[in-house]
Formats: structure tokens, C-alpha cells, sequence
């Protein structure tokens, strides 16, 4: 499995998937559609899925466009139906989807939002993090405990060893920064 980044608004990263197996596209988190239609059209692919990691408008804010454009299925927490506009497909916690030869399982990680998911894509050990876990930190916690969002880490630690981490935002810099100032 192909994973593009594509850098959005001041820090955040959508990323482009294709599988190369079934030439299925998908998209996780597009904030913004514009970035991801230019990358879409200048390597001559058509988007198929939709995967949103958790409800907040810079992760969510160009599914909807996208959608309408290549009728995309989108694919997202059955927690957060009632806030994540146009869901296709509704997951929770130990579910699979299948985005063409790859299968992804999901994993529900509350502390940043109640409803926020990560999905793990098996063979590809890719797990896409969102606002949970970042390079040096974990998300803030708007609606969970911080004993929720430890059994969230806790969840994703357990994953293999050579899973590939892509988060939702680039705090790299900010995070040491934080650390170093304590
Ligand atoms: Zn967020």
C-alpha cells in the first residue's frame, strides 16, 4: 500500500492511499479538499474511500466535496454518526474493513474525542493515528479522561513492532520543545 502526504492548514497531514493490488484510493482525513484533489488529478487517480479518524472540522472538512466529486465511500465511528456528516460505513472498536486487497482493523481510542477511531491496516502494518498518538505526544483531551486516552495508547503500543505511525498533525518540534522546557 502507497501512503502520500499531503500537508494541510498550518499542521496537518491528510494522507493518499492506493492500493496497488486493486488501484483503489482512499484518503484519510482530508480537512480540506483542494490539496487532495490536486494530488488526486496530477497522478491521474480516482478517489474510492474516505477514512476520518474523529469528528473536528480539520479532519473532516473536505470529505463532504470529495464525496460529491468521485462518490466515494466514507467510512468513519458509528460514535460519531451524529457529527460526522454523509457516513457510509460506521465502525467501532474490533471491526474490519476491507479497502480493496488491504483490510484494516479498527481501533476506538476516546481521550482526544469521545468517538475517535484509528485504523490499522494489517498487512501493511500502517496505522493511522489521527489525534491520538503524534511524534512525541498524544492528542489533548477534549471529551476523554486521561485514564481513557492511557488505555488508548495502551491499545495502539500493542500493535507490531514495525507498524508505521502517521499521525494527524506535525507537533515533532513542539513537543520537544515542551519537553525540553520542563
Ligand atoms: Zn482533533
Amino acid at each position: 500500500m502507497e501512503v502520500i502526504l499531503v500537508p494541510a492548514f498550518a499542521d496537518n497531514y491528510i494522507y493518499v492511499l492506493r492500493d496497488a493490488a486493486s488501484g483503489k484510493v482512499g484518503v484519510v482525513d482530508p480537512g480540506d479538499a483542494a490539496p487532495v484533489q490536486a494530488e488526486l488529478e496530477r497522478r491521474g487517480w480516482t478517489l474510492t474511500h474516505i477514512f476520518l479518524t474523529h469528528h473536528h472540522d480539520d479532519h473532516i472538512g473536505g470529505a463532504a466535496a470529495l464525496k460529491d466529486r468521485y462518490r466515494a465511500s466514507v467510512v468513519g465511528a458509528r460514535a460519531d454518526a451524529h457529527r460526522i456528516p454523509g457516513l457510509d460505513v460506521m465502525l467501532g472498536d474490533g471491526d474490519r474493513t476491507v479497502f480493496g486487497e488491504q483490510t484494516a482493523r479498527v481501533f476506538a481510542v476516546p481521550g482526544h474525542t469521545s468517538g475517535h477511531i484509528a485504523f490499522w491496516f494489517e498487512a501493511a502494518e500502517t496505522l493511522f493515528s489521527g489525534d491520538t498518538l503524534f511524534s512525541l505526544g498524544c492528542g489533548r483531551l477534549f471529551e476523554g479522561t486521561p485514564a481513557q486516552m492511557w488505555e488508548s495508547l495502551q491499545s495502539l503500543r500493542a500493535l507490531t513492532e514495525h507498524t508505521r505511525v502517521y499521525c494527524g498533525h506535525e507537533y515533532t518540534q513542539s513537543n520537544g520543545r515542551l519537553r525540553a522546557d520542563r
